[in-house]
């Protein structure tokens, strides 16, 4: 074995249970590290994600010994580039099944093959990678719950035990020309609080999790006026811990708050095998009857779409989450449906329109999860949400906020208001409180708005 690989690092920022290092450690004796800062993906992401990378490039290469190496440009062009530098024979990655990592990885495989190197691809994001669970007929699934119910059936491997030491990293600043390091650059500024940076933050508090949560996440986990998830998105996002790890850990486990846990991973891999076979859908609808839905437009659109987006419909539960979004990059999953559902069905706006604004923010922001969980709620998606769910922001605050406390939390004007009456302001004996707004739709009206549309999809199934 003679020569250099390149361990090119993209989202999976870490050193523990990384195929690739395995990968790259019996192809060559040495490997340098890479990162690439690619506009095409940085433009679009939003300040809260894009310093949070930042933060995780910097505890990567302190993990590595400050050797990893950070070019900016078109992969297709750097990542070759650096190859050669080096005199690489392999490029080493964990494969990437969004639209856009896949048309890269492709060109750059390309490339590297028309000088006689080769991308190796090892692993994915993914427990089971997309495309790999299929039905009988070998047709993708289009429904959760078999999906699911093959993904457990099919496994995952063990994760792979590596470090900072699998592999001995070529010192970028002894490599000679050609290489056109940068510094990774500094954070961009952001308003909202950020989780800690880093591989060991991750595990950290996924121990935590385990620790202190995971007994009542079954019976917590939809209730966003508690610490009840493991807030470990923007971890799984950037592959600072691989869920492989997870399920291994929940692996001689058994009950209702593990299997559930378990099933919360699927969904992340069902929503990536369902973008992997239908990349459009991560655009238009993947169900076009939808196409007919009647939709809002003009000026009274724009109007509807700027009051949620800053909080202030006059629906204390939708204004609390908006209000979260901006503050904390991150949003609970209950409240992600009731604000997504109240954009879509008592705003009657598009769902992209919502989920374009997630995605400017969100700390985990995620293609494939968040395009798929607007339209699950739009009931556009793949799956069986009934089109006439349509939630009612008032009984979903009061059901899962039952004391009001999330709501104060995040919205300063009905600190005042005591207990569950915090969910209808406008029923209080001295009306809305001062600062908080009315009701911008009557949400009876809307519903039957909605369910009028709704029949316009029905006619187009015909
Ligand atoms: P936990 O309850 O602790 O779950 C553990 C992990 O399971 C999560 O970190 C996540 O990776 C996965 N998971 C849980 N629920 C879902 C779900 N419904 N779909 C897919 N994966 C899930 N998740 C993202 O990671 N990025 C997004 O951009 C995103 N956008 C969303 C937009 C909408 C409209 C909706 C309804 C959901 C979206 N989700 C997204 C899914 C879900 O809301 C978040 O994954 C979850 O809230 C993250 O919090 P947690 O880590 O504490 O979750």
């Amino acid at each position: 074995m003679t020569g250099t690989a390149v361990v090119w690092f993209r989202r999976d920022l870490r050193v523990r249970d990384q195929p690739t290092f395995l990968a790259a450690a019996d192809a060559a004796p040495r490997a340098l590290a890479l990162f690439v800062l690619d506009d095409a993906l940085l433009a679009p992401s939003g300040a809260a994600r894009e310093t949070f990378l930042y933060r995780n490039l910097r505890t990567l290469d302190d993990a590595l010994g400050g050797r990893l190496l950070v070019v900016r440009g078109d992969p297709a062009d750097t990542v070759p580039r650096v190859a050669a530098a080096v005199g690489a024979a392999t490029v080493h990655v964990a494969a990437d099944f969004g639209p856009y990592g896949a048309r890269r990885d492709d060109a750059v495989g390309t490339a590297l093959a028309a000088d006689g190197r080769e991308l190796v691809r090892t692993g994915s994001p993914y427990a089971v990678a997309p495309g790999r669970v299929r039905k009988a007929d070998g047709e993708p699934f289009r429904v959760f719950t078999p999906f699911r119910r093959a993904w457990l059936a099919h496994g995952w491997r063990a994760p792979a035990r590596t470090d900072a030491s699998t592999v001995t990293w070529l010192d970028p600043a002894g490599s000679g020309r050609g290489l056109r390091a940068v510094r990774i650059p500094d954070d961009v500024a952001v308003d909202a609080e950020l989780p800690a940076a880093g591989e060991d933050a991750a595990l950290g508090r996924w121990t935590g999790f385990l620790d202190a949560s995971m007994r009542g996440y079954a019976a917590r986990r939809d209730r966003p006026d508690l610490p009840g998830t493991s807030r470990l998105s923007p971890y799984l996002k950037f592959g600072l811990v691989h869920p492989r790890t997870l399920l291994a850990d929940l692996a001689g486990r058994r009950g209702e708050a593990a299997d559930r846990f378990r099933t919360e991973l699927c969904w992340r891999e069902f929503h990536a095998d369902v973008l992997h076979h239908r990349p459009e859908s991560a655009r238009e609808n993947h169900d076009r009857a939808f196409d007919a839905l009647p939709l809002a437009s003009g000026a009274t659109a724009r109007r509807a779409f700027d009051a949620w987006r800053d909080g202030r419909t006059g629906y204390p539960i939708v204004d609390a989450g908006m209000r979260q979004l901006r503050e904390q990059a991150w949003l609970h999953n209950r409240v992600r449906m009731i604000v997504a559902s109240f954009l879509v069905k008592d705003l009657h706006l598009p769902w992209w329109w919502g989920a374009r604004h997630f995605m400017g923010l969100l700390v985990d922001g995620d293609l494939a999860s968040n395009q798929h969980g607007w339209q699950w709620t739009a009931g556009s998606g793949t799956d069986a949400a009934p089109y006439f769910r349509i939630f009612n922001p008032v009984a979903q605050g009061e059901r899962y906020d039952p004391d009001g406390d999330y709501v104060r939390r995040f919205v300063p004007e009905l600190r005042d208001v005591p207990g569950k009456a915090v969910h209808q302001p406008w029923r209080l004996p001295g009306g809305v409180p001062s600062g908080y707004p009315d009701r911008i739709v009557d949400h009876a009206e809307e519903r039957q708005v909605a369910l009028e549309g709704f029949q316009r999809v029905k006619a187009a199934r015909r």
